[in-house]
């Protein structure tokens, strides 16, 4: 059973879906909640694997096909580096996002950061470019992860 959290995340999934005009099946719905229940991200072929468990019937492209549904209503969202797939961390409208990749602990944190996206945008426009999309990957190491003294110090506290 999902916890009360994961429940709630697909209830808002659910409606958002509604609101775009698209349906959150009951196998997108399956996809979406294991890649809530996941700690870390996951790639397609570890979902294909964890989805067996439940539909013996499941191949690559089911998997693929419910994957590229959540990623276009942004619900997940594909870590291009890892080649795994996280939830979305945000309000689900974004079409910018930044992601902290820590390659000693494999965790992602999503950032929304619109002054990285404005001047990204800027920058882009000043060459003459329109960017239909900026996935920011950096990677690094987390809070957790860095040695104390290589941390920089907190902005903004
Ligand atoms: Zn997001
Ligand atoms: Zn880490």
């Amino acid at each position: 059973m999902p916890g009360p959290d994961i429940a709630a995340q697909l209830d808002a999934a659910e409606r958002l879906c509604t609101k775009n005009g698209t349906q959150l099946t009951t196998l997108r719905r399956v996809v979406l909640d294991l890649v809530l229940r996941s700690t870390a991200p996951l790639t397609a072929y570890q979902l294909l694997d964890q989805l067996k468990s439940t539909r013996k019937s499941a191949v690559p492209p089911t998997i693929y096909r419910a994957l590229d549904f959540l990623i276009e209503n942004h619900l997940v969202h594909r870590i291009e580096r890892l080649n795994a797939f996280i939830p979305c961390d945000a309000d689900h409208e974004h079409a910018d996002a930044q992601f902290l990749i820590c390659h000693q602990c494999g965790t992602v944190t999503e950032l929304e950061d619109h002054g990285v996206s404005d001047a990204l945008a800027a920058a882009a426009a000043a060459r003459g470019f329109t960017p239909s999309r900026a996935m920011v990957e950096l990677d690094g190491l987390c809070a957790t992860c860095a040695p104390p003294d290589t941390a920089p110090p907190p902005a903004h506290r």
